[in-house]
């Protein structure tokens, strides 16, 4: 307990219930926080995806809410509770945490050993000392607990020093009515909206580097992804299979799991070809494949599909192309990366781990049949002539009859709820 005078008495930590102390995470809410009368389903579907991400991370954890701020602790390191939790769209902000009793003293301890274990006892290291109260009953105001903290401090590792403007390191305060919360590190979470919250879509997924930027893009906005890859077999060999795979793993570890169906297109393709397709075999195909994954979306419960198309990258992508593409779609095509340039796609892929992927090399059933030119002005008219040679409905049944479903990053058995999202652990 404190001596000095000018401290009124703390409540003691001994009024309020036992809480588990020691380290923790803090998780800021991001647009969740904006959700006004709604906030309350965003919350519980973010709390429910956090639920999921922390499978098998190896130990028991606990998550509290309060004032925006999701608490994650366990019998788990911290760096591994962080690792799970920066991957969870919704967080603005990834705090590793210490939980102590909100008594002067705890806290003022905690400050130090913080301080003091950043510091190293560094010479000069600037710092500053930031304080909320979610409780205002607390006896003493922020800015009063900041004074007496920083001077504390500066008492305790006299290699310090203060300042307010340019500090290297801050450390954050939040008191609340049994428990304080210490921080001196704050890393960026991905925000954007709990996946799931905006429903469900099916991404087209091809091997290269656009179309899982354009499904992380895709899940930040809140929608839960499937995926849906097609191949050239039986006249290519599996490796774009096993790209698919490997991305759609990686892209499972930002939501919690969907599925990947993997369609041999090869045969179909061939008789787009036959049925004289010509310049415009590309096209075809593209149209084929996003009736396909219409019909497929419809089986799934998916309510849009998503591709990785940016406008004029390729002859493929030119508007006219697109628009003869969206065309044969049932459902609404979303487009994440339609004004993005390659660098920047290419960049994006790096820093969500899905570039080392995507550069492998692989047998692409694009380049199956793909004609020497690919038009760039479809002609709606001819596209459809040639549709008319073949029996539609009857290939793309058979397509999703003879469909291959897999569960990328599955490791555990996930109860899903009806509306596909996972039910709350
Ligand atoms: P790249 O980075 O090589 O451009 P990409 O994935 O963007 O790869 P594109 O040829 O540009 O491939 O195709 C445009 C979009 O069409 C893709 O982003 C993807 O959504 C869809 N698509 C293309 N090929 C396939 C495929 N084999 N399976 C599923 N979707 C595909
Ligand atoms: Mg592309």
């Amino acid at each position: 307990m404190s001596d000095d005078p000018r401290i009124p008495a703390p409540r003691a930590s001994s009024d309020a219930a036992p809480v588990p102390h020691g380290p923790c995470v803090l998780l800021k809410h991001g647009e969740v926080f904006l959700k006004g009368r709604n906030r309350h389903r965003f919350t519980e579907r973010l709390q429910d995806n956090l639920r999921v991400a922390l499978r098998g991370v190896g130990g028991s954890t606990w998550i509290k809410t309060a004032h925006n701020v999701t608490v994650l602790g366990g019998q788990v390191p911290v760096e591994a509770l962080v690792e799970r939790a920066r991957r969870v769209v919704g967080f603005n902000s990834v705090e590793p945490a210490v939980r102590v009793p909100s008594a002067f003293d705890d806290i003022t301890a905690s400050a130090i050993d913080a301080l003091r274990a950043v510091s190293g006892e560094r010479r000069g290291l600037r710092f500053a000392v930031r304080v909320r109260r979610w409780d205002k009953q607390f006896p003493l105001t922020s800015s009063r607990m900041e004074v007496l903290l920083g001077s504390r401090v500066l008492d305790a590792v006299p290699a310090l020093t203060v300042d307010l403007t340019t500090p290297d390191v801050t450390l954050n305060v939040v008191i609340d009515r049994r428990e304080t919360y210490l921080s001196c590190e704050r890393l960026p979470g991905l925000s954007g909206l709990p996946v799931g919250t905006s429903g469900r879509a099916l991404v087209l997924l091809s091997g290269g580097y656009d179309s899982p930027v354009a499904a992380h893009r895709a899940m930040r906005r809140g929608l839960a992804c499937d995926f849906v890859h097609f191949n050239g077999a039986p006249y290519t060999n599996p490796s774009s299979v096993y790209k698919a795979y490997a991305l759609a793993r990686e892209l499972n570890r930002y939501q919690p799991p969907g599925t990947l169906h993997v369609v041999a297109l090869g045969k179909a393709q061939k008789q787009l070809a036959v049925a004289g397709a010509g310049r415009l075999q590309v096209v075809a195909q593209r149209r084929l494949m996003v009736r396909t994954a219409s019909a497929l979306a419809g089986r799934i419960g998916a309510q849009a599909l998503v591709t990785g198309d940016s406008l004029g990258q390729v002859a493929s992508q030119t508007l006219a192309n697109l628009v003869a593409v969206d065309e044969a779609a049932t459902l609404p095509v979303l487009r994440p990366l339609i004004g993005r340039e390659k660098q920047e796609i290419i960049d994006e892929a790096r820093s969500i781990g899905t570039a080392d992927i995507s550069v492998l090399p692989d047998e692409d059933c694009c380049s199956l049949l793909a004609p020497p030119r690919v038009s760039t002005g479809a002609r709606l008219p001819h596209l459809r002539s040639v549709e008319k040679r073949i029996d539609l409905e009857e290939v793309v049944e058979a397509l999703l009859d003879s469909a291959q479903v897999l569960r990328p990053g599955e490791d555990e058995e996930v109860p899903v709820a009806d509306d596909g999202c996972p039910a709350p652990a």
